[in-house]
Protein backbone atom coordinates (compact mmCIF):
# COMPACT_ATOMS: atom_id res chain seq x y z
CA UNK A 1 0.00 0.00 0.00
CA UNK A 2 0.77 3.64 -0.71
CA UNK A 3 2.64 5.38 1.91
CA UNK A 4 0.48 8.13 1.60
CA UNK A 5 -2.91 6.39 1.79
CA UNK A 6 -4.39 5.42 5.14
CA UNK A 7 -7.93 4.76 4.96
CA UNK A 8 -9.91 5.98 7.79
CA UNK A 9 -13.39 4.10 8.62
CA UNK A 10 -16.31 5.83 7.29
CA UNK A 11 -17.78 6.69 11.28
CA UNK A 12 -14.24 7.84 12.01
CA UNK A 13 -14.57 10.58 9.17
CA UNK A 14 -18.03 11.28 9.94
CA UNK A 15 -16.71 11.77 13.74
CA UNK A 16 -14.09 14.59 12.54
CA UNK A 17 -16.84 16.07 10.07
CA UNK A 18 -18.81 15.97 13.68
CA UNK A 19 -16.80 18.36 15.50
CA UNK A 20 -16.91 20.87 12.88
CA UNK A 21 -20.24 21.07 10.72
CA UNK A 22 -23.41 21.50 12.20
CA UNK A 23 -26.32 19.25 10.85
CA UNK A 24 -26.08 18.06 7.48
CA UNK A 25 -25.97 14.44 8.55
CA UNK A 26 -26.82 12.78 5.40
CA UNK A 27 -24.55 14.53 3.51
CA UNK A 28 -21.82 13.73 5.97
CA UNK A 29 -22.45 10.13 5.95
CA UNK A 30 -22.33 10.30 2.05
CA UNK A 31 -18.87 11.77 2.01
CA UNK A 32 -17.54 9.30 4.85
CA UNK A 33 -18.63 6.71 2.66
CA UNK A 34 -17.53 8.09 -0.36
CA UNK A 35 -14.04 8.87 0.89
CA UNK A 36 -13.87 6.03 2.21
CA UNK A 37 -14.80 3.89 -0.71
CA UNK A 38 -12.31 5.99 -2.62
CA UNK A 39 -9.33 5.13 -0.61
CA UNK A 40 -10.40 1.43 -0.85
CA UNK A 41 -10.58 1.90 -4.00
CA UNK A 42 -6.93 3.04 -4.40
CA UNK A 43 -5.28 0.19 -2.15
CA UNK A 44 -7.99 -2.68 -3.68
CA UNK A 45 -5.97 -1.35 -7.08
CA UNK A 46 -2.08 -1.22 -5.52
CA UNK A 47 -2.45 -3.98 -4.03
CA UNK A 48 -3.27 -6.09 -7.31
CA UNK A 49 -0.67 -8.39 -8.95
CA UNK A 50 0.09 -8.00 -12.79
CA UNK A 51 -2.12 -9.94 -14.43
CA UNK A 52 -4.81 -11.03 -11.86
CA UNK A 53 -8.35 -10.82 -12.82
CA UNK A 54 -9.81 -8.55 -10.38
CA UNK A 55 -12.85 -6.39 -10.05
CA UNK A 56 -11.92 -3.02 -10.60
CA UNK A 57 -13.58 -0.45 -7.96
CA UNK A 58 -15.28 2.55 -9.46
CA UNK A 59 -14.35 6.00 -8.36
CA UNK A 60 -16.67 8.16 -6.23
CA UNK A 61 -16.36 11.29 -7.21
CA UNK A 62 -19.33 12.96 -5.60
CA UNK A 63 -21.64 15.91 -6.34
CA UNK A 64 -22.96 18.67 -3.78
CA UNK A 65 -26.01 20.30 -4.40
CA UNK A 66 -27.28 22.96 -1.49
CA UNK A 67 -27.43 26.16 -0.82
CA UNK A 68 -25.32 29.04 -0.57
CA UNK A 69 -23.77 29.28 3.13
CA UNK A 70 -24.74 25.89 4.26
CA UNK A 71 -21.17 23.94 4.32
CA UNK A 72 -20.23 22.79 1.04
CA UNK A 73 -16.76 24.12 1.30
CA UNK A 74 -16.86 23.97 4.95
CA UNK A 75 -17.41 19.98 4.52
CA UNK A 76 -14.64 19.65 1.73
CA UNK A 77 -11.96 21.57 4.24
CA UNK A 78 -13.00 19.06 7.33
CA UNK A 79 -12.82 16.18 5.50
CA UNK A 80 -9.33 16.75 4.09
CA UNK A 81 -8.07 17.53 7.47
CA UNK A 82 -9.75 14.22 8.30
CA UNK A 83 -8.23 12.63 6.06
CA UNK A 84 -5.30 14.52 6.39
CA UNK A 85 -4.61 14.60 1.87
CA UNK A 86 -4.24 18.02 0.57
CA UNK A 87 -7.31 19.94 -0.88
CA UNK A 88 -7.28 22.57 -3.46
CA UNK A 89 -10.80 24.70 -3.84
CA UNK A 90 -11.42 26.00 -7.37
CA UNK A 91 -14.32 27.82 -8.39
CA UNK A 92 -15.70 27.32 -11.49
CA UNK A 93 -16.51 30.23 -13.10
CA UNK A 94 -13.02 31.28 -13.63
CA UNK A 95 -12.41 28.42 -15.64
CA UNK A 96 -12.65 28.96 -19.17
CA UNK A 97 -11.44 26.33 -22.00
CA UNK A 98 -7.58 26.93 -23.88
CA UNK A 99 -7.98 29.76 -25.73
CA UNK A 100 -10.25 32.16 -23.99
CA UNK A 101 -9.55 34.58 -21.33
CA UNK A 102 -9.29 32.87 -17.76
CA UNK A 103 -7.71 30.20 -16.02
CA UNK A 104 -6.80 26.38 -17.97
CA UNK A 105 -8.59 23.54 -16.14
CA UNK A 106 -5.14 22.33 -15.86
CA UNK A 107 -5.12 25.30 -13.04
CA UNK A 108 -7.09 23.24 -10.06
CA UNK A 109 -4.92 20.34 -10.34
CA UNK A 110 -1.86 23.11 -9.74
CA UNK A 111 -3.51 24.27 -6.43
CA UNK A 112 -3.96 20.97 -5.75
CA UNK A 113 -0.30 20.43 -6.11
CA UNK A 114 0.85 23.54 -4.22
CA UNK A 115 -1.42 22.25 -0.98
CA UNK A 116 0.74 19.32 -1.15
CA UNK A 117 3.85 21.11 -1.69
CA UNK A 118 5.11 19.99 -4.46
CA UNK A 119 4.86 16.17 -3.69
CA UNK A 120 3.28 14.28 -6.19
CA UNK A 121 2.55 11.56 -5.01
CA UNK A 122 0.62 13.09 -2.25
CA UNK A 123 -1.20 15.22 -4.53
CA UNK A 124 -2.25 12.09 -6.83
CA UNK A 125 -4.28 11.23 -3.49
CA UNK A 126 -5.64 14.56 -2.78
CA UNK A 127 -9.11 16.16 -3.02
CA UNK A 128 -10.02 18.95 -5.71
CA UNK A 129 -13.02 20.91 -4.90
CA UNK A 130 -14.72 22.97 -7.49
CA UNK A 131 -17.22 25.37 -6.49
CA UNK A 132 -20.20 26.87 -8.42
CA UNK A 133 -20.34 23.98 -10.88
CA UNK A 134 -23.89 24.93 -11.92
CA UNK A 135 -22.28 28.01 -13.68
CA UNK A 136 -20.29 26.02 -16.13
CA UNK A 137 -23.77 24.59 -17.12
CA UNK A 138 -24.59 25.28 -21.18
CA UNK A 139 -27.04 27.34 -22.56
CA UNK A 140 -29.34 29.21 -20.04
CA UNK A 141 -31.37 32.68 -21.12
CA UNK A 142 -29.12 35.32 -18.99
CA UNK A 143 -25.68 33.99 -19.79
CA UNK A 144 -23.35 35.63 -22.10
CA UNK A 145 -21.86 34.45 -25.46
CA UNK A 146 -18.66 34.03 -24.24
CA UNK A 147 -19.79 31.90 -21.18
CA UNK A 148 -22.19 29.65 -23.25
CA UNK A 149 -19.59 28.89 -25.33
CA UNK A 150 -16.86 28.14 -22.85
CA UNK A 151 -19.24 26.87 -20.09
CA UNK A 152 -19.54 23.42 -22.32
CA UNK A 153 -16.21 23.69 -23.00
CA UNK A 154 -15.13 23.82 -19.73
CA UNK A 155 -17.41 20.73 -18.75
CA UNK A 156 -15.62 18.97 -21.81
CA UNK A 157 -12.17 19.68 -20.45
CA UNK A 158 -13.12 18.94 -16.90
CA UNK A 159 -14.52 15.53 -18.14
CA UNK A 160 -10.80 14.94 -18.56
CA UNK A 161 -9.37 15.33 -15.30
CA UNK A 162 -12.49 13.82 -14.12
CA UNK A 163 -11.86 10.33 -15.64
CA UNK A 164 -8.22 10.20 -15.02
CA UNK A 165 -5.39 11.26 -17.26
CA UNK A 166 -1.89 12.19 -17.04
CA UNK A 167 -2.61 15.95 -17.17
CA UNK A 168 0.33 18.04 -17.75
CA UNK A 169 0.44 21.62 -15.74
CA UNK A 170 2.57 24.67 -16.01
CA UNK A 171 4.32 25.30 -13.00
CA UNK A 172 3.40 29.20 -12.97
CA UNK A 173 -0.09 28.17 -14.16
CA UNK A 174 -1.72 30.35 -15.95
CA UNK A 175 -1.53 29.93 -19.72
CA UNK A 176 0.13 26.91 -20.81
CA UNK A 177 3.55 28.35 -23.08
CA UNK A 178 5.55 25.78 -25.13
CA UNK A 179 8.39 26.31 -23.90
CA UNK A 180 7.49 25.87 -20.29
CA UNK A 181 8.73 22.54 -17.86
CA UNK A 182 5.23 20.73 -17.29
CA UNK A 183 4.27 19.05 -14.26
CA UNK A 184 2.65 16.05 -15.27
CA UNK A 185 0.14 14.74 -12.71
CA UNK A 186 -2.38 11.67 -12.79
CA UNK A 187 -5.74 12.22 -11.98
CA UNK A 188 -6.89 8.85 -11.57
CA UNK A 189 -6.84 8.66 -7.93
CA UNK A 190 -7.82 12.16 -7.26
CA UNK A 191 -11.40 12.43 -5.35
CA UNK A 192 -12.89 15.29 -7.29
CA UNK A 193 -15.76 16.65 -5.46
CA UNK A 194 -17.86 19.22 -7.56
CA UNK A 195 -20.31 22.09 -5.48
CA UNK A 196 -23.44 23.97 -6.64
CA UNK A 197 -26.14 25.45 -5.66
CA UNK A 198 -28.24 25.36 -8.77
CA UNK A 199 -30.10 27.98 -7.97
CA UNK A 200 -34.14 27.45 -10.02
CA UNK A 201 -33.57 23.46 -10.18
CA UNK A 202 -36.38 23.23 -8.36
CA UNK A 203 -38.28 24.01 -10.89
CA UNK A 204 -36.68 21.71 -13.41
CA UNK A 205 -37.67 19.09 -10.74
CA UNK A 206 -41.51 20.59 -10.57
CA UNK A 207 -41.58 20.12 -14.65
CA UNK A 208 -41.84 16.15 -14.63
CA UNK A 209 -42.38 15.62 -11.20
CA UNK A 210 -46.32 15.99 -10.08
CA UNK A 211 -46.19 16.85 -5.91
CA UNK A 212 -48.13 15.84 -3.55
CA UNK A 213 -47.71 17.80 -0.27
CA UNK A 214 -44.97 19.11 1.67
CA UNK A 215 -43.61 17.73 4.88
CA UNK A 216 -45.27 20.14 7.53
CA UNK A 217 -43.53 23.17 7.71
CA UNK A 218 -41.20 22.31 4.16
CA UNK A 219 -41.62 24.59 1.06
CA UNK A 220 -41.00 23.39 -2.68
CA UNK A 221 -37.67 24.92 -2.17
CA UNK A 222 -36.76 23.32 1.09
CA UNK A 223 -37.40 19.79 -0.03
CA UNK A 224 -36.74 19.11 -3.75
CA UNK A 225 -33.24 19.30 -3.65
CA UNK A 226 -33.09 15.24 -2.07
CA UNK A 227 -35.34 14.98 -5.60
CA UNK A 228 -32.54 16.37 -7.73
CA UNK A 229 -31.81 13.13 -10.22
CA UNK A 230 -28.82 13.07 -12.63
CA UNK A 231 -31.81 13.99 -15.61
CA UNK A 232 -32.09 17.47 -13.94
CA UNK A 233 -28.54 17.93 -13.92
CA UNK A 234 -28.91 17.44 -17.96
CA UNK A 235 -31.43 19.24 -18.04
CA UNK A 236 -30.50 22.38 -16.27
CA UNK A 237 -27.17 22.01 -18.64
CA UNK A 238 -24.55 19.69 -17.85
CA UNK A 239 -23.79 17.34 -20.20
CA UNK A 240 -24.88 13.78 -19.45
CA UNK A 241 -20.60 12.65 -19.76
CA UNK A 242 -19.80 15.29 -17.05
CA UNK A 243 -22.92 14.03 -14.71
CA UNK A 244 -22.00 10.28 -15.35
CA UNK A 245 -18.83 10.97 -13.70
CA UNK A 246 -19.95 12.16 -10.54
CA UNK A 247 -21.51 9.35 -9.42
CA UNK A 248 -22.39 9.99 -5.59
CA UNK A 249 -24.84 13.16 -5.26
CA UNK A 250 -25.56 14.40 -1.93
CA UNK A 251 -27.76 17.17 -1.24
CA UNK A 252 -27.20 19.43 1.76
CA UNK A 253 -30.25 21.39 3.80
CA UNK A 254 -30.80 24.51 4.27
CA UNK A 255 -29.82 25.60 7.33
CA UNK A 256 -32.42 26.40 10.13
CA UNK A 257 -32.20 29.50 12.53
CA UNK A 258 -31.49 26.65 15.60
CA UNK A 259 -28.63 25.38 12.97
CA UNK A 260 -27.28 28.85 13.27
CA UNK A 261 -27.38 29.23 16.57
CA UNK A 262 -25.76 25.83 17.01
CA UNK A 263 -23.14 27.06 14.21
CA UNK A 264 -22.16 30.30 16.10
CA UNK A 265 -21.08 28.10 19.31
CA UNK A 266 -21.09 24.17 18.87
CA UNK A 267 -18.60 23.88 16.71
CA UNK A 268 -14.90 23.89 17.40
CA UNK A 269 -14.02 26.89 15.72
CA UNK A 270 -17.15 28.61 16.48
CA UNK A 271 -17.45 32.20 15.89
CA UNK A 272 -18.31 32.85 19.51
CA UNK A 273 -15.56 30.69 21.04
CA UNK A 274 -13.48 33.19 18.67
CA UNK A 275 -14.50 35.93 20.11
CA UNK A 276 -14.15 34.59 23.81
CA UNK A 277 -10.36 33.79 22.58
CA UNK A 278 -10.00 37.28 21.38
CA UNK A 279 -11.31 38.65 24.28
CA UNK A 280 -9.56 36.30 26.80
CA UNK A 281 -6.26 37.98 25.85
CA UNK A 282 -7.45 41.00 27.24
CA UNK A 283 -8.38 39.31 30.48
CA UNK A 284 -12.03 39.51 29.71
CA UNK A 285 -14.46 37.09 30.16
CA UNK A 286 -16.98 37.25 26.77
CA UNK A 287 -20.60 35.65 27.26
CA UNK A 288 -22.99 35.99 24.76
CA UNK A 289 -26.91 35.34 26.35
CA UNK A 290 -29.25 33.01 24.64
CA UNK A 291 -30.97 36.03 23.25
CA UNK A 292 -28.46 37.45 22.01
CA UNK A 293 -27.65 34.46 20.08
CA UNK A 294 -30.75 33.66 18.62
CA UNK A 295 -31.21 37.20 17.50
CA UNK A 296 -28.02 37.31 15.35
CA UNK A 297 -29.21 33.79 14.00
CA UNK A 298 -32.38 35.66 12.98
CA UNK A 299 -30.63 38.71 11.38
CA UNK A 300 -28.29 36.50 9.42
CA UNK A 301 -31.59 34.33 8.33
CA UNK A 302 -32.74 37.51 6.82
CA UNK A 303 -29.62 37.87 4.52
CA UNK A 304 -30.49 34.49 2.62
CA UNK A 305 -26.91 33.29 2.55
CA UNK A 306 -26.96 30.55 5.15
CA UNK A 307 -24.05 30.62 7.59
CA UNK A 308 -22.16 33.11 5.87
CA UNK A 309 -24.53 35.87 7.30
CA UNK A 310 -23.60 35.22 10.62
CA UNK A 311 -20.11 36.36 10.53
CA UNK A 312 -21.14 39.68 9.13
CA UNK A 313 -23.99 40.59 12.09
CA UNK A 314 -21.01 39.12 14.27
CA UNK A 315 -19.02 41.75 13.05
CA UNK A 316 -21.13 44.43 13.13
CA UNK A 317 -22.59 43.72 16.84
CA UNK A 318 -18.73 43.68 18.14
CA UNK A 319 -17.21 46.38 16.45
CA UNK A 320 -17.53 48.67 18.86
CA UNK A 321 -17.18 46.68 21.70
CA UNK A 322 -13.79 45.35 20.44
CA UNK A 323 -13.07 48.93 20.02
CA UNK A 324 -13.49 49.56 23.39
CA UNK A 325 -12.47 46.82 25.24
CA UNK A 326 -8.85 46.60 24.85
CA UNK A 327 -8.93 49.99 27.46
CA UNK A 328 -10.97 48.43 29.96
CA UNK A 329 -9.88 46.55 32.85
CA UNK A 330 -10.38 42.90 32.83
CA UNK A 331 -14.21 42.18 32.91
CA UNK A 332 -17.35 40.08 32.64
CA UNK A 333 -18.86 41.19 29.21
CA UNK A 334 -22.05 40.14 28.38
CA UNK A 335 -23.72 40.50 24.92
CA UNK A 336 -27.41 41.30 25.24
CA UNK A 337 -30.40 41.04 23.15
CA UNK A 338 -30.12 44.98 23.00
CA UNK A 339 -26.79 45.03 21.65
CA UNK A 340 -27.68 42.90 19.03
CA UNK A 341 -31.57 44.73 18.29
CA UNK A 342 -30.26 48.64 19.10
CA UNK A 343 -27.07 48.70 19.31
CA UNK A 344 -26.87 49.03 23.18
CA UNK A 345 -23.73 48.57 25.44
CA UNK A 346 -22.81 45.04 26.56
CA UNK A 347 -23.14 44.43 30.34
CA UNK A 348 -19.76 44.40 32.03
CA UNK A 349 -19.13 43.75 35.43
CA UNK A 350 -15.15 44.66 36.60
CA UNK A 351 -13.63 40.98 37.78
CA UNK A 352 -11.82 41.01 41.18
CA UNK A 353 -8.60 41.33 41.13
CA UNK A 354 -6.94 38.53 41.62
CA UNK A 355 -4.63 38.68 44.33
CA UNK A 356 -0.88 37.64 43.90
CA UNK A 357 0.25 35.05 45.40
CA UNK A 358 2.82 35.69 48.27
CA UNK A 359 6.32 34.78 47.60
CA UNK A 360 7.24 31.52 48.31
P1 LIG B 1 -21.16 26.97 0.74
O1 LIG B 1 -22.21 25.94 0.94
O2 LIG B 1 -21.68 28.16 -0.01
O3 LIG B 1 -19.87 26.42 0.18
P2 LIG B 1 -19.51 27.52 3.04
O4 LIG B 1 -19.12 26.13 3.37
O5 LIG B 1 -18.48 28.36 2.34
O6 LIG B 1 -20.85 27.54 2.19
O7 LIG B 1 -20.01 28.26 4.36
C1 LIG B 1 -19.55 29.54 4.75
C2 LIG B 1 -19.14 29.53 6.21
O8 LIG B 1 -20.28 29.34 7.02
C3 LIG B 1 -18.18 28.40 6.58
O9 LIG B 1 -16.86 28.80 6.46
C4 LIG B 1 -18.55 28.08 8.00
O10 LIG B 1 -17.87 28.92 8.88
C5 LIG B 1 -20.02 28.42 8.07
N1 LIG B 1 -20.90 27.25 7.89
C6 LIG B 1 -21.72 27.02 6.84
N2 LIG B 1 -22.43 25.90 7.02
C7 LIG B 1 -22.06 25.39 8.21
C8 LIG B 1 -22.45 24.23 8.95
N3 LIG B 1 -23.38 23.38 8.51
N4 LIG B 1 -21.86 24.03 10.16
C9 LIG B 1 -20.93 24.90 10.62
N5 LIG B 1 -20.54 26.00 9.97
C10 LIG B 1 -21.08 26.26 8.78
Amino acid sequence: MNKSVKPIRPTAIKACLDEYVVGQERAKRILSVAAYNHYMRIINAESRSEGEEETEIGKSNVLLLGPTGCGKTYLIQTLARALHVPVAISDATTLTEAGYVGEDVENVLLRLIQAADYDIELAEHGIVYIDEIDKIARKGENMSITRDVSGEGVQQALLKILEGTVASVPPQGGRKHPQQEMIQINTANILFICGGAFDGIQRIVGEHKPRIGFGEGSTQDEVSYREVTPDDLVRYGLIPEFVGRLPVMAQLEYLSEDALVDILTKPRDALCRQYQRLFAVDRHDLRFEPEALREIARLAMKRNTGARGLRAVCEEVMLDIMYDAPDWKPSEIVITRECVTDGAAPKITKKPRTRKSPAA
